[in-house]
């Protein structure tokens, strides 16, 4: 055996012993609400295409468009020659859709993060960040040279404590960064709290709105728009990959912030740009949206039928707020029975388990669309609830 896959494999070898190791379901279909996994025909319950716009047919025409209009690829990074006038459109019609000076595209939402936030602050600057952060934000505080502060969950009281005790050491920048809506519990951060601390203590404020856009505020327009916070918040950051349906990461601000971050961030200047399929179809996302209210209209609707129901059988689904909806079981176990036992049943949603969330609160994370009949709705709840009694999970 080779020196790297010795000590791969005895890696790999601990996680499969603490069942920790992650298992690749593979789709044999397009991501649809009733998708083909691991050769199984199953209900999706668990994709971030909260819309179902991965599938849409303006989406798909624009892709094929741009394909034999542009070609596959870009042929170059965006600072040399892969800057078409796709992404300039893509980036403009995203500004104008968040009510934002500018945009930049990212390849990636984990990208915009890890590119961003090592930027924004450096030696002598403190980045606060919210306890549940999501990773790609804790690996762009790790690449800083900036201290970093912890505030506990959504708690405003300790935000306040952290600024407090930030005061007594004259750090140059200050930045609150939060997830808009928090992946594992659905829930959303307390913006207007968040900027009235920023604005006493002079800080400033990035928001990562990867589940919010497409979900929150008029038309999928993000948190921003959904407190009515526009102008208030300096950096707005989010994804193609979820709402929108297609990939790429993004960030939403000033002209100037724009100008900015297209000279200092790494993982803009140093990768190649997306091909044409990709950016036509981003931008497609923004015009489905913006012209056609009913699709987050719907997805709410389904949430909140979704939710309702799941609560009424007995299932503690935390402080979700979103779409995103965590059936919380408590032990692992238990949590991977359930999700194994609701795909027996023909329903995909995967388990949640520690180290994402604490040891207790494990719970499989179930995810609305928009694309979900009631029919479909119905069918996931029975199923739930069958697995659920057998699991004496509820009674
Ligand atoms: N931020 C949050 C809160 C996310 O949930 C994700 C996706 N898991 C990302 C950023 C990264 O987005 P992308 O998939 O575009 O890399």
């Amino acid at each position: 055996m080779s020196k790297m896959d010795e000590f791969m494999g005895a890696e790999v070898k601990r996680l499969k012993e603490a069942d920790l190791d992650w298992k690749i379901h593979v789709l044999g279909s397009a991501s649809l609400p009733h998708s083909v996994v691991d050769g199984k025909q199953v209900l999706m319950l668990c994709s971030n295409n909260y819309l179902g716009l991965s599938n849409h047919p303006k989406l798909k025409k624009a892709a094929i468009d741009a394909v034999e209009k542009y070609g596959a690829g870009s042929g170059s990074v965006r600072a040399i020659a892969g800057t078409m006038k796709l992404h300039i459109d893509c980036e403009k019609t995203l500004a104008n859709f968040k009510g934002t000076e500018a945009a930049l595209l990212f390849q990636t939402g984990f990208m915009a993060n890890s590119g961003m936030i090592p930027q924004i602050a450096g030696e002598g600057d403190l980045i606060i960040s919210d306890e549940l952060n999501h990773g790609s934000i804790i690996d762009g505080v790790r690449l800083t040279k900036a201290e970093r502060g912890i505030y506990k969950h959504k708690n405003m009281e300790d935000l306040r404590r952290v600024l407090e005790e930030a005061k007594k050491k004259n750090y140059g920048k200050i930045w609150i960064i939060t997830d808009g809506v928090f992946s594992m519990d659905g829930d959303i951060a307390p913006m207007p709290g968040i900027v009235k601390l920023a604005q006493e203590y002079g800080a400033m404020t990035y928001v990562d709105d990867a589940h919010g856009d497409g979900v929150l505020g008029r038309n999928g327009r993000g948190i921003v728009d959904h407190f009515g916070l526009h102008g208030k918040v300096d950096i707005e950051m989010g994804t193609f990959s979820k709402a929108f349906g297609v990939v790429g990461g993004f960030i939403c601000g000033s002209a100037t912030m724009r100008e900015y971050a297209l000279n200092k961030a790494r993982t803009f200047l140093l990768t190649g740009s997306h091909p044409p399929a990709v950016v036509a179809a981003c931008k497609a996302a923004i015009e489905v949206l913006d012209e056609d209210p009913s699709i987050v209209k719907k997805l709410w609707e389904n949430t909140k039928y979704f939710k309702g129901k799941l609560k009424t059988m007995g299932f503690n689904t935390g402080e979700s707020e979103t779409p995103i909806t965590p059936i919380i079981v408590g032990e692992s176990s238990k949590a991977q029975k359930l999700s194994l036992m609701l795909f027996n049943e023909g329903v995909f949603a995967l388990p949640i388990i520690f180290p994402m969330v604490a040891k207790d609160k494990a719970r499989i994370r179930t995810q609305v669309s928009a694309a979900l009949t009631k029919g479909d709705l119905d069918f996931a709840l029975e199923k739930t609830e069958k697995c659920g009694k057998e699991l004496k999970i509820i009674n």
